[in-house]
């Protein structure tokens, strides 16, 4: 995508800093003022490469949307600064209408679309009418990549959850933004529905060479999607990296909870299943197996059918694992087994 020249200085006393990833963090701060000061954001640094799909995860209130804000422009960091393509990344003090002219913000809910109006023109109405044909054509065209095409005249009130999301998304990149920043895209599209949106987003990603920054809380939606995973917690990253390495091997025992519900035994835990150590560790649950053994030292505390898996408690009085089991014979509670742990993960 050919760097636009809204992508260049704003701010007049500005220096660009060379050497910088495209969207660059130091030491940025957003502390909210009210009858108690919350630090949502708490001196972070980060770097998101261009091109590429990284998601920002954590739980509830961990400072995930005001992240997505900062970098945005549409809060003004207490600390630090944000910098994009090595330039300050203007906020309301410095620019009339809110947000970065080479981004595009899918805010949570459809507060941007106009329920009554026909899709076609929900999408057409970002382009400016000194080209009609080409208004038309790009219209078209951004509603064929999103797959919409066919609702074109339909109003958006009598979509679907995941159609008003395409609507919302083609919206946002009719203009050719350099960067699609979206907070918990997919709430609001059904599970089924889901995988396809990922998906096409992914292509759109890989054919244009797109910068996507989106906002979750639900890990199978960004381990299947995201090349990057930045990891909140209490306005701090706790982790960052690959989202493969970040399950198998995560960095905190907060980022295993997370992303992969693991168990996390303290030694004195890990040492009733025979594994010595000196720190915490986490064990998949898919790394956790049994064999029935009528004099096992363990036994199957409860099952939990979850559809095409079970979810097997088992342990003893003094610990609990859990683990995922695709059913072939029937296990009953109360069955005395031994444990397998087939690997761990120390901190
Ligand atoms: P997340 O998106 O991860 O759920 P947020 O970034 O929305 O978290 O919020 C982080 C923290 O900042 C929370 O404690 C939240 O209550 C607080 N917060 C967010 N926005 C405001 C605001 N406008 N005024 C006061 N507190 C806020
Ligand atoms: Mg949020």
């Amino acid at each position: 995508m050919a760097q636009q020249s809204n992508s260049c200085q704003y701010i007049f006393s500005d220096v660009q800093k060379p050497d910088l990833p495209l969207i660059h963090g130091e030491n940025v701060s957003s502390i909210f003022e009210g009858n108690v000061l919350v630090t949502a954001v708490n001196q972070i640094n980060f770097g998101i490469e261009e091109g590429k799909i990284t998601a920002i995860i954590g739980e509830s209130g961990s400072g995930k949307s005001t992240l997505l804000k900062l970098i945005y422009g549409l809060l003004e960091p207490n600390t630090g600064e944000v910098r994009y393509r090595g330039w300050l990344v203007p906020t309301r003090k410095d620019k009339l209408i809110p947000g970065h002219d080479a981004m595009k913000l899918v805010s949570q809910g459809f507060d941007d679309l106009n329920l009554y109006a026909k899709v076609w023109d929900n999408v057409a109405s970002q382009l400016s009418n000194t080209n009609l044909e080409l208004k038309a054509s790009r219209t078209q065209e951004v509603l064929e990549q999103l797959r919409i095409d066919h609702l074109a005249q339909k109003r958006v009130a009598d979509l679907s959850g995941g159609e008003k999301q395409r609507v919302a998304i083609s919206r946002a990149l009719i203009n050719d933004p350099e960067v699609l920043l979206m907070d918990e895209p997919f709430n609001q599209v059904d599970a089924a529905f889901r995988d396809e949106l990922q998906q096409d987003i992914q292509n759109i990603v890989a054919n244009t060479g797109l910068t996507v920054i989106l906002v979750s809380h639900d890990p199978s939606e960004v381990l299947a999607m995201s090349d990057y995973l930045l990891v909140m917690k209490a306005g701090e990253i706790a982790d960052f990296g690959n989202p493969k390495e970040l399950y198998s091997k995560p960095n905190t025992p907060y980022t295993a909870r997370l992303l992969s519900k693991s168990n996390i035994l303290a030694p004195h835990e890990a040492k009733i299943l025979g594994i010595e150590t000196e720190t915490l560790i986490s064990i998949l649950q898919e790394n956790v197996s049994f064999e029935e053994n009528s004099e096992g030292f363990f036994w199957i505390k409860d099952i939990k059918f979850r559809g095409s898996y079970n979810e097997v408690i088992l342990g003893n009085e003094d610990l609990t694992l859990h683990m995922i089991q695709f059913p072939k014979s029937v296990i009953k509670k109360n069955t005395r087994i031994n444990i397998l742990v087939s690997s761990y993960h120390p901190f």
